[in-house]
């Protein structure tokens, strides 16, 4: 499928495509080498778009982009934010959450059983929009609230969340931070008496009988002594939760902010069990991950960079040049992924 050939990127003609991806990729490397030293950095893209997944394989399909026009977009917005559509099928949505700034992620998992997991939360920023859009979609509480790991543009959000739903088990990493969002989010977890557990390697989680998601990262056993004291950008993310959900025979494989060298760690200890169909980009898709051998173990069909700054033209063209769709939702816009009679991805 080309879908993404005509990306959004149509509006600008392909003129305006030729200067803006250049132009895009030299702004993220100024932007990047500026915030990745900070506490959280990358808030990566947003993706917005709706997959849909069946016997027949894994589809993706425009919310309508460029010829498309507004009432196209009206319909994806529409089913994307419909409530009832998530009755008995699985359906992942990935927020595009726009900001200044790099945005971080939020993927709402919507299990055929009506259960829900929230996978991070974005930027502080951003907090009060996801809370607007799990309103939009009906959602007064979410059983799981997932923090890969403790960077702001994962946590951040959950600064709004943790006030204004109710959350009934907050999973994460046994990996502390120091930043004062971090601080913020574990005092509120503490006050509203929200039960909290660790996650690694192993352990498995069920969302009704029919999803099942095995956490593959961080390590057995992690956890403050087995640290070092001062954690740096690349060991808090190489910690982040790598999750492989699996539903009929279909499967996704969320990877938080991880690094080559813990793709390699994960391609030596898992090798063919990585196999996904869809693929969330690690790091939204920067230049740190998406190794080569990373991507020929997972074999997806899809993947998904969840930024709203494009990260990485060659990340992007790795992809390709493998024939692999990639969504990315600050392009794309919002995502969804539903996984019906035949598979399909939607964005607007
Ligand atoms: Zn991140």
């Amino acid at each position: 499928m080309n879908h993404h050939r005509n990306w959004k990127l149509g509006k600008w003609g392909r003129w305006g495509a030729a200067l803006l991806i250049p132009l895009l990729a030299l702004i993220l490397l100024v932007f990047t080498g500026v915030l990745d030293g900070k506490d959280g950095e990358d808030q990566g893209d947003h993706i917005s778009a709706s997959v849909e997944l069946s016997a027949d394989g894994l589809g993706l399909t425009g919310e309508g982009e460029l010829a498309a026009g507004e009432e196209q977009n009206q319909d994806f917005i529409q089913r994307f934010f419909n409530p009832e559509l998530s009755n008995g099928q699985l359906q992942i949505r990935y927020f595009h959450l726009e900001a200044e700034e790099k945005s971080g992620d939020a993927i709402l998992i919507h299990a055929p059983n009506g259960e829900t997991m929230l996978i991070d939360a974005g930027i502080k920023e951003v907090g009060p929009k996801v809370a607007e859009y799990l309103q939009q979609l009906g959602l007064t509480h979410l059983d799981y609230a997932v923090a890969t790991h403790p960077h702001h543009d994962h946590i951040g959000g959950y600064t709004t969340l943790l006030r204004t739903l109710e959350i009934k088990q907050f999973l994460t990493v046994n990996v502390p931070h120091t930043t004062e969002t971090y601080k913020s989010v574990v005092a509120l977890l503490e006050e509203r008496q929200i039960p909290v557990t660790y996650l690694e390697e192993g352990d498995l989680l069920q969302l009704g009988e029919e999803v099942t998601i095995e956490v593959l990262n961080p390590p057995k056993g992690t956890g403050p002594s087995t640290l070092p004291a001062e954690l740096s950008t690349s060991t808090i993310n190489n910690h982040s939760l790598v999750m492989r959900l699996t539903y009929e025979d279909q499967s996704i494989l969320f990877t938080g902010d991880i690094y080559k060298e813990r793709e390699y760690d994960l391609v030596e200890r898992l090798g063919p069990k990585l196999q996904a169909d869809v693929l969330d980009a690690p790091h939204h898709g920067d230049k740190t991950s998406s190794s080569k051998s990373f991507i020929t173990a997972v074999q997806p069909k899809y993947v998904i960079m969840s930024a709203n700054l494009f990260q990485s033209k060659a990340v992007y063209d790795r992809y390709r040049k493998q024939d692999i769709d990639v969504f990315i939702t600050g392009i794309d816009g919002h995502l969804l992924i539903t996984w019906g009679q035949t598979p399909t991805v939607l964005k607007r």
